[in-house]
């Protein structure tokens, strides 16, 4: 059975044919419309232009927002047009398909449990790197989502009291710590308590500064650069800890665009996470692994959703 992953993201909509082992057969790409109408009207183009050339026989579509704990509406996505639209029903009767919807970090956990670094853990937990942290749990091969689908917030939760000012409104919160962001702002820190340190990076304004750019330097082997991977290393640690205390993951999956340095930092971070969890020393630890899936991870998940949600519906349209 084929079906179709979409991607909504911000700038760009990417929709995928996706065959029972996770493999893409085709991909097309459009810019992501100002309106929710239009929206719509691009998903739905785009999938059937597909479905003019594969026989498929549902859609999953993956959104970075607050999705209802029924999975049909979403409630809000910072960078679409959507505001409590319901989406999945929509398209369903636009499209005579059955549609599944799912926040975009729980479908890329869905594709790594089923296809990719997590293949077949009883528990893991991805932690999505980039400008923030998105987390996604997968128990038993279902997404852990809580009674109101917001679980989990992994990127909030606080490490550092009284830490530095998150977009969420409380202070401290790992996404902080440990994130592209979080990597600019702690060199950032270093440059001005010490701006006569011999860096690559007193090149550029320190506002200007980004987690690529320290990543760059570190690669180098500047020393400024390397410390603030250290820093994002132990935090990466601390809080795997916590993650660790709270779901005991069989294995942690690090994806995200910081994960593309992840041999800068991983055996540091594994280091802190095995030194800072509960019981360290007498308990077994989560395998970390960088993510296998790469960007197609939320397309594929969400595709699998769909698939495994008409085969279990005896008449899905
Ligand atoms: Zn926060």
């Amino acid at each position: 059975m084929l079906t179709i992953g979409v991607d909504v993201g911000g700038t760009s909509v990417r929709a995928s044919v996706v065959d029972p082992q996770g493999e893409i057969l085709e991909t097309l790409r459009r810019p992501t419309p100002a309106t929710g109408p239009e929206l719509n009207a691009a998903i739905a183009g785009t999938v059937r232009e597909l479905a003019d050339r594969h026989p498929v026989a549902g859609v999953g579509l993956a959104v970075a927002g607050f999705v209802s704990e029924d999975r049909r509406v979403v409630r809000f996505a910072p960078h679409l047009a959507w505001r409590h639209v319901a989406v999945a029903d929509e398209l369903a009767e636009r499209l005579g398909l059955p549609v599944v919807l799912e926040h975009d970090a729980n479908a890329a956990g869905i594709a790594e449990q089923r296809f990719g670094a997590a293949m077949g853990a009883g528990v893991a937990a991805l932690v999505a790197i980039g400008t923030g942290i998105g987390g996604a749990l997968v128990i038993r091969g279902e997404v852990f989502r809580g009674a109101y689908g917001v679980a989990p917030e992994l990127g909030h939760l606080r490490l550092v009291p009284d830490g530095r000012p998150c977009s969420c409104g409380k202070r401290g919160c790992w996404e902080r710590y440990c994130s592209g962001t979080a990597l600019a702002s702690t060199a950032a820190e270093f440059l001005a308590t010490d701006p006569d340190a011999g860096t690559l990076l007193a090149a550029t304004d320190p506002a200007a500064l980004t987690g690529v750019d320290v990543a760059r330097a570190a690669e180098a082997g500047d020393p400024v650069a390397r410390r603030a991977v250290d820093e994002l290393a132990r935090w990466l640690g601390e809080g795997l800890a916590l993650v660790a205390d709270v779901y005991d993951p069989e294995v942690v999956v690090i994806a995200g665009g910081v994960s593309d340095s992840a041999h800068l930092f991983l055996d540091a971070a594994r280091e802190h996470y095995a030194a800072s969890v509960t019981g360290a020393g007498h308990r077994p630890l989560a395998a970390v692994r960088v993510a296998r899936c790469g960007d197609m991870a939320a397309i594929v998940g969400a595709a699998t959703l769909a698939r495994e949600h008409v085969a279990a519906t005896p008449n899905p349209a």
